[in-house]
């Protein structure tokens, strides 16, 4: 009986034992799967993954960025801090990146990154991140880049807080001959994250957590899209676009910042009818040579007069247009006033720089592009969602109204892009916008597009929408023209304000790319190359006439 009951205990402990067994196996495989720690079994791989601080002021020792906004928080009560080390990770700016200290790797083997995530957005937006794995080789020469899918952040807030943190997690296998890893964070939008209990380990989870599983070229994954871009037609190398930043008073001249402006002496009255006279000035240019341009118009634009005394928006007062914040109001007016409250409530004849209905069949006739410049010239950083669909909304009301297709291109407003929140570019893709320009420059946290790199690229997170650079075209930039070369315009220029065309310079640049010069030949329309004409012409350009204003 006795040995009958030690064999039964026995086998009870070791059915015990290797349900303990298999109960580890299982939680150490769920770790794993989350790219949680297992103790003993999968040390840590990221160097100062504590985040302690190095020399640079603001940063984690061996951590990197590729702009101002990512900085350590977390101590003194600043900002948040997920595993209470006092420590963790700002990261702003939708052209920003965290990137981690060098990672060794063996080749064939599986890593897995993981970290946590919180936004604290101040236009009350959630937002995404996705992370690129960097593989290098022994002489830290790039092999490829893994991306995973952009992954939701959870947004705080003070009145409902999240229970939780959002896990950001990616795994990839070593390339062949891959000595280094390098992970880059990557937002997509400019609202505030933070990041803390980084991690990276082996894995052996066959399960990862992205659909990307196999490293990207070089040259794909660093012009971060893997569309691929058809050449020009016809043998054309490149094309160029001209576009306008065309407004009545009613936009960025009545609601101007003017502190920047270097145009801000002249009179806002002269100024908004050179607008409308740039109409004809410029379809006169354009036509010889059967260039199409953009008009990039606001919501007044649209309109014929308004002795209805129609309200649009809801006649919104906008509370973020305050001078005490960085964007330089000249007073607080329009922190207490309706946005629209200058309507003389006349007509194109009683005040004919209010509104420009008239010249939009002018402009459909001659086949011109007319595209969105906002309904209200709002500042795209600032307003909120709710500005923002009710902007959309009604500029697509106002232009249906006249014959105008919805907008599929937006240029922001004093190039307010920076700001942009992840609902934001969400409000931007359900109104149909597939491509947008005037984007902040001079700020690489919040670079979408720039002169520099002179191509379109999809915005992260929103990649069915491209960014766009654009270049002021103004006298110096003309004349840079005469070398071929496309001019960094918008760094010869003060920011904000009027920019006007000598248009003579303007003929002479057009009678070149007329002429054989492809890099701006792509309106060009090989036999019916006309010369420029003269008479006419050379009365109008001894006179500046506006062609463009932020
Ligand atoms: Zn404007």
């Amino acid at each position: 009986m006795i040995g009958r009951q030690r064999t039964i205990l026995a086998i009870a402990a070791l059915i015990i034992a290797l349900l303990g067994v298999a109960g580890l196996v299982l939680v150490t495989q769920n770790r794993q799967a989350r790219c949680a720690a297992v103790p003993f079994l999968t040390p840590e791989l990221l160097p100062n993954a504590a985040l302690l601080p190095g020399e640079q002021p603001g940063m984690p020792a061996g951590w990197s960025a590729a702009a101002p906004g990512v900085e350590l928080q977390g101590s003194e009560g600043k900002g948040f801090d997920y595993n209470n080390d006092g420590r963790a990770l700002q990261l702003i700016g939708i052209g920003n990146f965290v990137q981690t200290p060098p990672i060794a790797v063996r080749p064939g083997a599986s890593y897995c990154f993981a970290s946590r995530a919180l936004t604290d957005s101040a236009k009350r937006s959630a937002t995404r991140l996705r992370l690129s794995f960097d593989w290098r080789d022994g002489q830290n020469q790039p092999l490829g880049k893994n991306m995973t899918d952009w992954q939701h952040v959870v947004r705080w807030q003070p009145e409902a807080q999240p229970d939780d943190w959002s896990a950001i997690v990616g795994a990839f296998d070593a390339p062949a001959g891959a000595a280094t890893l390098l992970v880059q964070i990557q937002p997509a939008s400019d609202d505030r994250v933070y990041l803390d209990a980084m991690h990276v380990l082996r894995t052996s989870d066959d399960r990862p957590p992205t659909t990307n599983a196999q490293p990207l070229p070089q040259s794909v994954a660093g012009g971060r899209s893997s569309v691929v871009i058809q050449p020009w037609p016809n043998g054309y190398r490149a094309a160029t676009s001209f576009s306008f930043d065309w407004e009545t008073a009613m936009g960025g001249l009545i609601h101007s910042r003017s502190v920047d402006d270097p145009n801000a002496s002249v009179d806002w009255q002269l100024r908004a009818m050179r607008m409308r006279q740039g109409v004809t000035t410029t379809l006169d240019l354009f036509r010889p040579y059967g260039i199409r341009a953009t008009y990039y118009a606001n919501g007044y634009n649209f309109l014929l007069g308004n002795t209805e005394r129609r309200q649009f928006m809801n006649n919104p007062t906008f509370a973020w247009a305050d001078h005490t914040k960085s964007k330089k109001w000249p007073n607080d007016a329009w922190t207490s006033m309706p946005w629209f409250a200058n309507d003389p409530y006349g007509t194109v004849d009683s005040d004919p720089i209010w509104y420009f209905g008239d010249l939009i069949p002018v402009l459909l006739k001659a086949r011109q592009d007319i595209q969105s410049h906002t309904f209200s010239h709002l500042d795209g950083g600032l307003a909120t969602q709710q500005e923002w669909l009710a902007d959309l909304q009604t500029w697509r009301t106002v232009a249906s109204e006249r014959g105008v297709p919805p907008a599929r291109s937006l240029a922001f407003p004093w190039s307010s892009s920076a700001g942009m929140s992840y609902a934001d570019w969400d409000a931007l893709l359900a109104a149909g916008i597939t491509s947008i320009t005037r984007t902040k420059p001079g700020q690489p946290q919040y670079a979408l597009a720039s002169p520099a790199d002179p191509h379109c690229r999809p915005i992260p997170g929103h990649e069915r929408i491209l960014a766009c650079p654009d270049f002021y075209l103004h006298s110096q930039a003309v004349g840079a023209y005469r070398g071929g070369h496309i001019a960094r315009a918008d760094r010869r220029v003060g920011p904000g304000g009027e920019l006007c065309c000598p248009t003579a310079r303007l003929r002479r640049a057009l009678g070149r790319a007329a002429g054989g010069d492809r890099r701006l030949a792509a309106s060009y329309q090989p036999g019916k190359n006309q010369e420029p004409r003269t008479k006419n012409h050379a009365a109008r350009c001894r006179t500046e006439l506006c062609c463009c204003q932020r």
